[in-house]
This record gives C-alpha cells, structure tokens and sequence, in this order.
C-alpha cells in the first residue's frame, strides 16, 4: 500500500465519531465487547487477553458540536470531559461495553463518576496507578490494581482470562510498541519522510484497530514512508510535549510544521510508548507490567516524578537524543497536569541552553495563523541565533 492509502485509511477512522468500526467488529460475534479508555495509559494488554477489543476515546476534536456536555462541566477546565459526555449521551458510545478512566487528573476521576452516574448498565472503572516507584509499596499496590481490573473484565465477559492469554496478548502488543518506534526513529533520522500529522493519524488508528491489525499498518506505513521522494526543507527540529490528553486538531500540527518545524518527538497517545522495554512474555503477567509501569516507563508530564532533580531529564534526554534545537510546548487550556509541569521543564531547559516556546490550545481551536506565526518566528530564531 501507498503512503497516501494508509494514511487516507487512517484519516477516515479519525474522522468517524459514531464508532463505526467498533460496531463492525462487535457485529462478528454476538459476545464480543469493547472496552473504551480515556488518556493516557490503561494496560490494553488485559482487555486485548479478554477477548475484547481496547477502544481509545479522545474526545471529540473539531468536528463535534458540543450541546449537552457543557451543562456538565464548569468553563474553567478543559474540553475533553465535555466532549467525552456528548459522545457519551448523544449515544455515540452505546457500542462500548465499559470505560476505563486512568488517574491522570481531577477532571478524569470526576468523568468516571459521572459515567457511572449517566450509564448505569455500563462497566466503568477508575484505573489508578501508583504514585510511589518502589516494589513493596507501589508495585504490590498496582498488581493488586491489575487483578482487580482483570476480575472486572472477567465477570463483564464471562470467562477467566488466563495468564496464557496475557502473556500472548504482551507479546502483541510489544510487537506493535517496536514497530511505532521504529517509525519514531525514521522520522527522527529523516523527518520530512515522515512528517508528523501523518505519524498522529496512525497512532490514532491503533486507537482502534486491534493490535495485529494496527502493527501491520504501521509496518506497512515505515515500508511505504522509507521509499517515498520527498523533499528535504531547511526546517529546524523540535521536541513537542504537553499534548498526552486532550488533542490538538490536527491543523494544528500541520501548522507546526508549515511554520518550518520539523516534530522530531511528541508525547501523542503516550499508551503506545508508554513502556519503554519489552514486557516478559513468561511468568506473572500481572508482576511483569507492573515492574515495566514501575521501572520503565517515559518519565512525561502525564507521570508523577518523586524526585525534584530528575524532573526534566526525560525532555533533555528526548532533545539531545532526537538532536532537537527546540521545544514546543503545546497544552491544552487549563489542563493542569501539563501547564503544572512546565515551569519545571523551562527551568530544565534554560539550564541547558535548549530553547522553548510555548502555547494553548483546545481540541476545537479554529484559528492556526496565531499559532503558525509564533512556531515560525520560532524556528527562525532558532536558525539566525542558535549556536
Ligand atoms: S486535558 Fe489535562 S486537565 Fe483535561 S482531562 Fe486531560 S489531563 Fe486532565
């Protein structure tokens, strides 16, 4: 396949906002479920050994108009809380057996409450995770957190899943983290052969294929993007970081990259490269991703870091890997996980000499000329000033 028919394939899943692929696939077998899960990482590995299909929700972009979800919410917080309502009782979601709602932030805790609340035959589960990084204390916490949301799954499917299962669905999904940062090291090598406004697109695809599927595109896409011609531009390379929740529409990113940046690393659908190893694929499964969870996994604004010196370190190390010239922080308003976490990754960064620029923005922000002008004067400070 082409570049361009993977990516028209992917742009056609990201565009459905009825789910239509989700009822497609539960439409095969009459005991099939899909299990939902918000940002940023629920173990998909699990719901995959159930049999179910992980169905990533992330919003509603800039194509849905969002009537009933602004009762539910304050305006003084971000969009995607309201936007995952409207999808919700607008009965966008009614193919979606349970949700998941991981510990990234108050808003996400108090969406799980209201699921509860608004769709009583649903599963819904708050996914907590640990915010202590030693074996006895949080890794016993989250396997115990796991077998929970394994027992859960359990009684939602009416079988057992087996440690056989998990360990086969690990390998899956191990696979397909290899394979989407073998697309990371093509674009970091050679950016303009893969920019990234298509890089997003096929990571919102694995948001909803099942994973066999999803590693195949991507295969299929490195294939297709290593022999493609395209032209190399005099674009400055930069890490972007702070979008691991709520989207920024994807003009926002093709604005980025008209400006004359060049995104070398981001922290997009973090679920995919959450786990910087291989995950064991014999023994406890459950032990084994929660010492993967504990003991590798990328140190981002979506992760509580306990000491105050390593706090910053995981951008340094993704600039100075990727041999970024910049960052750009792009979050989304009012969204305190990552507008938390910028004044210590500024000081990080001024402490190395690494320039930043940073701005706002919201799953349906319209206006790009703002944000392509300062990602342009950007770059080209970076060109005339940088040594
Ligand atoms: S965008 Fe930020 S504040 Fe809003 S739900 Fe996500 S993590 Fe929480």
């Amino acid at each position: 396949m082409s570049v361009t028919e993977i990516v028209d394939r992917c742009q056609e899943l990201f565009d459905d906002l009825d789910f239509n692929y989700v009822k497609e696939w539960k439409a095969k077998d009459p005991d099939r479920k899909a299990i939902g899960y918000l940002p940023v990482y629920v173990p998909r590995e699990i719901i995959h050994a159930a049999g179910m299909l992980p169905v990533g929700i992330l919003g509603g972009g800039d194509q849905l108009e969002v009537i009933h979800g602004d009762a539910y919410y304050q305006s003084y917080i971000c969009r995607i809380p309201r936007s995952t309502i409207e999808l919700g009782v607008t009965g966008r979601l009614d193919c979606i057996d349970g949700v998941l709602f991981p510990s990234i932030c108050d808003v996400i805790r108090n969406l799980s409450g209201m699921w509860k609340l608004l769709f009583k035959d649903k599963y819904v589960r708050y996914f907590d995770v640990p915010q202590t990084y030693t074996d006895e204390i949080g890794g016993n916490y989250y396997v115990k957190e796991l077998e929970e949301l394994k027992e859960g799954l359990e009684n939602l499917g009416g079988k057992k899943i087996t440690d056989e299962a998990i360990n086969a669905s690990v390998a899956l999904y191990n696979e397909n983290r290899r394979a989407i940062a073998d697309v990371y090291a093509l674009r970091t090598k050679s950016p303009w052969k893969v920019p990234t406004s298509e890089v997003y697109l096929l990571l919102r695809a694995g948001m909803i294929l099942p994973v066999e599927e999803h590693t195949q595109m991507v295969r299929d896409y490195l294939a297709a993007a290593e022999v493609e011609e395209r032209p190399m531009r005099d674009n400055c390379r930069v890490v972007m970081s702070g979008m691991f929740c709520e989207q920024p529409p994807i003009g926002l990113i093709r604005s980025v990259e008209m400006a004359g940046c060049y995104i070398v690393d981001d922290d997009f659908m973090l679920v995919t490269r959450w786990l910087l190893e291989d995950v064991p694929t014999t023994g406890n499964p459950l032990q084994n991703l929660a010492d993967a969870f504990l003991h590798y996994s990328g140190e981002t604004a979506a992760k509580y870091v306990d000491k105050n010196a390593d706090k910053g370190k995981f951008i340094i190390e993704s600039v100075k890997k990727t041999a970024a010239e910049g960052v750009v922080f792009a979050a989304p308003s009012f969204c305190d996980p990552a507008l938390l976490d910028q004044p210590m990754l500024h000081t990080a960064l001024n402490d190395n000499n690494i320039p930043f620029t940073a701005f706002q923005y919201a799953e349906n922000s319209g206006q790009m000329q703002p944000i392509r002008e300062q990602a342009g004067t950007f770059a080209d400070s970076i060109k005339l000033w940088s040594v």
